[in-house]
Parts: structure tokens; sequence; C-alpha cells
């Protein structure tokens, strides 16, 4: 089996209404795909996550298909170490690539191949990573700043991930004023005592802050606390929140390679590692990142994509659960865009046993919104 074609496509929608995190919108439903097709008919799918897009297509659909054109995946270790090259001179140098588009680019190549992987052997891919669950817990994300929504909208929206889809376990956004972000949980968590509820701070504090923060936040049975500090301190500003917090800390969503990662974990305390194999580096990086946390009792609850996520999680000794993200408006591919993906019921996704990823797209919509990139080798 070898692969004989790259294709991309880009969907870039604006939301119904902006979804506010602590320092910027959501910037709209965003999804780059994947196509690898082989000379034996073969497909295999992924989707990437990458801003801008253009540069990761670009990426896919110029300089992978000299590397991955030709080539049998199941030397997926090879070919991820030769795109990874293009980090150095021949990308990034020489393109004016930037390191992060290339990561984006190296994971939907490295998720697609894992896909072909599964379908050629007719085994899930969690089952070629080891098959260590059949079923996952996930949360609902929300809580998202928005114009007119206050105190009781809040609760009423959890209440609808509650107690209409069923899930017991709700991630809200925080990482604004302190005052109010502490009313706005403390509302949720009188309504609901009974569910797990996470805080995503989206970096928006600096560490003075986030530690202040934390302090109202352990009154209130808070299972972690997600990437409370600036972008710029994700190492020894989180170790100044983990020594003066004993809410468990949650990171890694932005980090783009095990490196990076292991940093992260020896040098934070990070208890929760959020690693996205559809940002940067695919499956093969993913379960790299995740055996070195396991050797430090560090957790993986990755960020975004639960139908790719799954097989990730499920497959690993210390994978702890599954983000998603029900409310449509925010997430219109959960809702338009599979076919065949797992449901999630009562805040638990089975993991698929079809081969390879489990599930397909929705190709008629994806021909009919989506712009389609294919290119030459340069
Ligand atoms: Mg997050």
């Amino acid at each position: 089996m070898k692969v004989e074609r790259i294709e991309v496509f880009l969907r870039s929608e604006k939301l119904v209404r902006e979804f506010w995190m602590s320092l910027a919108p959501i910037p709209g439903a965003m999804e780059i795909i994947v196509r690898l097709t082989t000379d034996d008919g073969v497909v295999g799918i992924a989707q990437c996550h990458g801003m801008p897009q253009e540069p990761v297509a670009e990426i896919l659909t110029k300089a992978m298909p000299a590397i991955v054109i030709g080539r049998d995946p199941f030397d997926y270790e090879r070919i991820w170490d030769e795109m990874f090259t293009l980090c150095h001179y021949p990308g990034w140098k020489t393109k004016g690539w930037s390191r992060a588009s290339i990561m984006t680019a190296i994971a939907g190549i490295d998720i697609a191949l894992w896909d072909l992987m599964g379908k050629a052997t007719g085994k899930s891919v969690a089952k070629l990573l080891g098959s260590y669950r059949d079923e996952l817990p996930a949360y609902a994300t929300g809580g998202y700043y928005e114009d007119g929504k206050d105190i009781a909208g809040l609760v009423d929206e959890v209440g609808v991930y509650v107690d209409e889809d069923g899930y017991d376990a709700v991630k809200l956004k925080v990482g604004r004023e302190v005052g109010e972000d502490l009313r706005r949980v403390e509302a949720v968590r009188n309504a609901y005592p009974e569910i797990d509820i996470m805080l995503d701070a989206n970096q928006g504090w600096d560490v003075p802050t986030a530690i202040a923060a934390a302090k109202g936040l352990e009154l209130m049975d808070i299972r972690w606390y997600e990437e409370p500090v600036h972008w710029y301190d994700q190492v020894e500003g989180l170790r100044r929140i983990v020594e003066n917090t004993t809410l468990p800390v949650a990171s890694g969503e932005q980090e783009m390679t095990r490196h990076m990662c292991r940093d992260m974990i020896e040098r934070s305390g990070v208890r929760i590692m959020q690693f996205d194999a559809t940002k940067a580096g695919g499956i093969t990086e993913w379960r790299k990142v995740a055996a070195h946390a396991e050797m430090h009792d560090v957790m993986m609850a990755p960020h975004h994509d639960p139908q790719i996520h799954i097989h990730c999680v499920a497959g690993v000794r210390n994978g702890l659960i599954l983000e998603s993200f029900p409310n449509p408006d925010r997430d219109p591919a959960w809702q338009d865009m599979y076919v065949g993906v797992e449901p999630i019921v009562n805040s638990r996704m089975t993991v698929p046993q079809g081969p390879g990823l489990g599930y397909d797209l929705n190709w008629e919509l994806v021909e009919r919104i989506c712009s389609r990139h294919a290119g030459e080798p340069v």
C-alpha cells in the first residue's frame, strides 16, 4: 500500500454569534481536512487545526507530496521524521512557513496515515495504540462570555448540558475580572453541586492574578484549572501556580512538540496534559507525550476533537477524559460533518471498533462548503 494522492479541504465559516474566551473570540468553524488515497484505493482521512489555514494547506499540498507520495503508511515514524525536518531550513527558513503551521500539516498527514493503517489491518486506531479502554468519559465545554448573557443565563446553559444532554462534567470559561468569574463559577456550583466543573482561563491572567483567583476557586470543588497564565510563561509561570494552589493544573493544548510537553511536565508540575494531536504532530507525537506523561503520573485529556482523540485516550493507560462541544452554535462540525461517529450519551463515548478512525466525513457537505486544494510537489 502506497500513498498516491493528497487532497486538502478548508472549512472556514463564521459562527452564528460570538463566543468569547478570556482574551479572544472563537475564530469560527475552522476545519482543515486531509484526504490521502493509496494505490489500492484505500482512503485515509484526518482533520487538523491551525490558524491561518492557508499556509497549512500550502505545506500539505506543496511540501508534503515529495515526502509522502509513494510511501507505505506503516513507515510512519520515518515519514514523521522527514516531515519534521521542514521545521528547520527546508520549510521554516527557506519558505518562511511557521513551525506551528508545519506541525499542524504534520498532524494532518500523520492522523490520515494512522487511519490508513487501521483500514489496512481491519483494526481501529485505538486497537493499534493499545486498546486500554472500551468506553471513555466526556465533558461539555461551554460557559463562554457572550453579549447579553448574565450569570442566570450561564446557569441555564449548564442546565442544558446536564439536564437535557446528560453530561456530568462541564468546563467553563474564566480569565477575566476575578470577582465576577468567582460569582459565575459559584452560581453554577450551587445550582449543580453534583457535577464536575473544570475551568479554562485560556491564558488570560498574569501569575499573581491567577493565584488570587485560585484561592477563591479552591472553595468550589474544581476538577482542574486550565491554562491560567499568559502564553509567554507556560513553564515557570505555571510552576508558580502549581506551588500556590491545591487545584490540579491542566495545560498543553498550545504545545507544538513532545519536547515542549516534556519541559512542561517535568518543570511546571501540571497534573493534566492536553496536547492536541490535531494541532501539532498527530497521533505519532501524541503517544510519545502520553508515554512521558505516564512516567510522571500525569493524565492525558486532549483538547478538542473527541472523534479522533478517543483513539488516543482509549489506547493509553493514563487516558483521562474527552472534550466535546454539544452546543451546535459553537461547534457546527460536530452536528453536520461526521458520518458514523459515536454519539456521546450520558457523558460517555464508546470507542469505535470499525477500522481506522471509525467514521467518515459528509463529503457532499465538504465538497459544497469547503475550498479544495490539491498541489504538485515543488
Ligand atoms: Mg483550553
